[in-house]
């Protein structure tokens, strides 16, 4: 069936961007005044932040121009993500990412010369400033990594270069590239990057899903070598910038701007590695088992365990769900919930030129956009309660904080949304005696959240580090190498639940996150705050809850640790690591029990 057109679909299934702005023209109106705002500043201010007076003005006057370029931008890029083939959307993204490219270029002044100021002033700074404070103190912690002003100029003009290996790895991916089809049993298969990933590591024929494996791992090992080659020269790079900025290692550089230590780190890779492993095994033995396969293959790891069960839901019925299954976080919340799909929050909308997956934008002053690929499915709910707990988090410290303190560390970011998920999941369990549903919700948790944020991206974390401790001893690495690395990181985790198929090795070549420095493992850092808050909430309710909002208020004026203290959870030990894994080692538990109950399966 062909797709609508966006100016086909009902209005109740689209998100209303009028509460952004009313009319294009009070778009334009603020789109101009940014520009204004930004000419003023560099009239006032150039050349003469020297005083701690001086700092705080200017600070407070950009200020004022972030807060309405955020509109101005969420306007403009969120209705272009809805609608990609509307000109008018189009031509209003492309002059606001040009104005900021060109507003930003003019602005670099207010940080260089703060930078140049002696310690003195800057604290003075900090002192009388409102809004700026936190600003401030961590230009103050990155001024012994800054360089003379004709070294970070030079730098900065090689600014595209240093992009130039992500770019190499999207090219030789996205558009050299080019998948054959494939034949099982005389049937001719089409093939493509995200087929592969989107269906046929889903699909339930072993020949077709395995045939796939094959000819994906045969298309991927003949761009191995120019792969490896821009991987290297990213991660060299970042060695050499760590280096010149005087950082003890590689390692410390790429955690300065998360404000997590080395320790946080390594112990969230070693002890889920560790810990997790066995329960793993476990869950992929009992795949095995369901689907009657005579081995478990690193080919067959995605298989959903109950394809068939698949309940359909709609709209309205998933409003009473999320707002049921995440009660327990109060009545503010649950009316935010209503607010969301009362006052059209949400894209649910299917129509052409609509971009996939789904998102939640929260610009600064106003409420939550959520776009969703909305298929009447349970997952489709999760997504949205997931997405509701990023609402959430930016309707209270939006409010709370200066729009400078709303920039949380990718570490704790993705905490209030999976906790939603956790919380959503121990709800919807209890709603039903049916078995099989009970084990769908169980599974759901297991097969989308945990294994996405504690499989999939933490060894993808293991294998980055292994890399970097290469880098850091002024070693290169190569296709032959990355490839032993990941062979020995899967066979580390899987041991011998599961055989490693030929191709297995080339994982390391699937995953952008690697050009985005350490990022793969805070997915797992996340969840693991949420978890602990999450099955803190459900034991002691109320007080929790009040800690919780507490931490949603702090946006960014605490670091990961101290947002997670605040909460209850002390993420300098490993105890919340341990409970997580324990949590999903219950979960499991269950699943294997429900699915002897059900099939006389035993794993
Ligand atoms: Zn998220």
């Amino acid at each position: 069936m062909e797709l609508a057109r966006r100016d086909e679909v009902p209005a109740e299934l689209t998100w209303d961007l009028s509460l952004i702005y009313a009319t294009p023209e009070e778009w334009q109106a603020d789109f101009d005044a940014v520009q204004k705002m930004a000419d003023d500043i560099e009239t006032q201010f150039k050349g003469k932040l020297t005083d701690p007076q001086t700092i705080v003005d200017c600070l407070a006057h950009l200020e004022e121009l972030e807060k309405k370029a955020y509109l101005v931008g969420s306007y403009a890029e969120l209705s272009t993500s809805v609608d990609y083939y509307n000109t008018e959307n189009q031509e209003r993204a492309g002059r606001f990412g040009a104005a900021m490219a060109q507003i930003s270029s003019k602005l670099t002044f207010i940080d260089s010369e703060i930078l140049l100021q002696p310690d003195e002033v800057i604290k003075g700074a900090i002192e009388l400033s409102k809004g700026a404070k936190n600003y401030l103190k961590d230009l103050l912690r990155k001024k012994p990594h800054q360089l003379s002003p004709e070294t970070e100029k030079v730098l900065a003009a090689f600014s595209q270069t240093f992009g130039a290996p992500y770019e190499i790895y999207n090219m030789a991916k996205l558009a050299d590239m080019q998948f054959p089809s494939f034949t099982v049993n005389g049937k001719e298969y089409p093939l493509g990057y995200s087929l592969f990933e989107d269906d046929y590591e889903y699909e339930r024929d072993t020949d077709v899903r395995r045939a796939a494996f094959k000819a994906f791992s045969d298309k991927l090992r003949q761009y191995e070598n120019v792969t490896a080659a821009a991987y290297n020269a990213q991660v060299t790079t970042e060695k050499v910038e760590a280096t010149v900025r005087g950082f003890k290692d590689v390692f410390d550089f790429l955690l300065f701007e998360q404000k997590v230590t080395r320790e946080m780190y390594d112990r969230q890779i070693d002890v889920i590695t560790e810990r997790l492993a066995p329960h793993m095994r476990r869950y992929a033995k009992l795949i095995q088992k369901k689907y009657g396969l005579d081995e478990m293959t690193f080919a067959d790891l995605k298989l959903p365990l109950d394809p068939d069960f698949d309940p359909k839901v709609t709209p309205e019925e998933a409003h009473k769900l999320v707002r049921e299954g995440l009660s327990i976080l109060g009545e503010d919340y649950v009316s935010m919930i209503d607010e969301a799909f009362e006052k059209r929050w949400i894209d649910f909308a299917k129509n052409q030129g609509k971009e996939t997956g789904g998102f939640c934008a929260s610009p600064y002053g106003k409420n939550s956009f959520i776009l969703l690929s909305w298929n009447d499915r349970m997952s489709d709910v999760f997504t949205i309660a997931h997405e509701l707990g990023h609402a959430g988090h930016f309707r209270h410290c939006n409010s709370a904080q200066s729009i400078f303190d709303t920039e949380v560390s990718g570490y704790f970011v993705e905490a209030p949304s999976t906790m939603n998920e956790v919380l959503f999941t121990d709800h919807l369990k209890q709603t039903s005696t049916d078995p099989r549903f009970r084990r769908w919700v169980l599974a759901n948790l297991i097969s989308n959240t945990y294994y996405h944020n504690f499989v999939t991206h933490l060894r993808e974390a293991w294998y980055q580090r292994e890399v970097y401790k290469i880098i850091d001893e002024g070693g290169t690495v190569n296709a032959e190498k990355l490839s032993e690395i990941f062979k020995k990181n899967l066979e580390l985790f899987w041991g011998d639940a599961v055989v490693l198929t030929e191709g297995a090795e080339l994982t390391w070549m699937r995953q952008p996150h690697y050009y985005m420095g350490l990022y793969s493992y805070t997915y797992s850092a996340g969840l693991t705050v949420a978890t602990a808050a999450a099955k803190r909430i459900e034991r002691e309710g109320q007080p929790a809850v009040e800690d919780w909002k507490k931490v949603l208020d702090a946006g960014s004026t605490l670091d990961p640790a101290g947002l997670a203290k605040l909460a209850g959870v002390d993420i300098s030990t490993d105890g919340p690591l341990r409970e997580a894994i324990d949590y999903i080692g219950s979960i499991i538990d269950e699943i294997c029990a429900l699915t002897k109950e059900i099939d006389g399966i035993e794993a």
